[in-house]
């Protein structure tokens, strides 16, 4: 945006359009009492200097307005496939002391427990190896799959979803990540898991977007 010194009529356009923008010529120059070719040469200021935006049928719009809008229309869009990070793995036999000890190492949030097969089992956060704590049970002997989420209780993603719906699913779920899944042919519930999504994943793609 170019900064330039507005007149007291270009700055009264403005503020109009802040306020109620969308907002036609036409409606301007009612409001302001004037003939709509009596505002032509302010309009054309004001969005040759990206003050403002025009857009054909709809009107015109304060340009930060539509800059978030733009944001918001690109972020809503972005594929889950594209953001997803590698999933941290363990198999649903491995000890909660190991697995706690993955969770430092890899420093994440959350462990995915597959099966001998490979397919996702169950989800493994920290509150669940926090509760394994306090129990007080020997954290060696005990397997991850006596105290994490299992199937068919996991949130899970599909890679071609947006990050708008992951967004959602866990605000609405209360949780801090989804596994990202690819159902096995034939086999309901059986999944292979492909990388995961995560509250920091939303944000980063968010401040990416934002950044250009
Ligand atoms: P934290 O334990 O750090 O708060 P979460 O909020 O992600 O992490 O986990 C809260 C509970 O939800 C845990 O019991 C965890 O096993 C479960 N959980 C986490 N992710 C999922 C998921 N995608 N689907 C179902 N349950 C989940």
């Amino acid at each position: 945006m170019v900064i330039i010194k507005l007149s007291n009529r270009q700055d009264e356009i403005l503020q109009m359009v802040k306020r109620s923008g969308p907002i036609t010529g036409n409606e301007i120059a009612k409001k302001l009492s004037v003939s709509r070719a009596a505002l032509r040469s302010d309009l054309a200021i004001l969005t040759s200097s990206g003050n403002l935006e025009a857009r054909p049928r709809v009107g015109y719009f304060y340009n930060k307005d539509l800059q978030v809008m733009r944001h918001s229309e690109r972020f809503i869009q972005q594929k889950v496939n594209d953001f997803k990070a590698n999933p941290i793995v363990v198999e649903k036999s491995t000890s909660v002391y190991e697995a706690i000890v993955q969770l430092f190492l890899e420093d994440v949030g959350t462990l995915y427990a597959v099966d001998s097969e490979g397919h996702l089992s169950g989800v493994v956060s920290r509150k669940d190896l926090l509760r394994a704590a306090l129990g007080n049970r020997d954290l060696q002997e005990v397997p991850v799959s006596v105290i994490m989420t299992r199937m068919p209780n996991i949130t899970t993603i599909n890679p071609e979803d947006t990050l708008l719906e992951a967004a959602k699913k866990m605000i609405n779920f209360h949780i801090d990540s989804l596994p990202v899944v690819r159902e096995v042919e034939g086999r309901k519930n059986t999944y292979s898991l492909l990388g995961r999504i995560t509250k920091t994943t939303i944000t980063r793609a968010y401040l990416e977007i934002i950044e250009g």
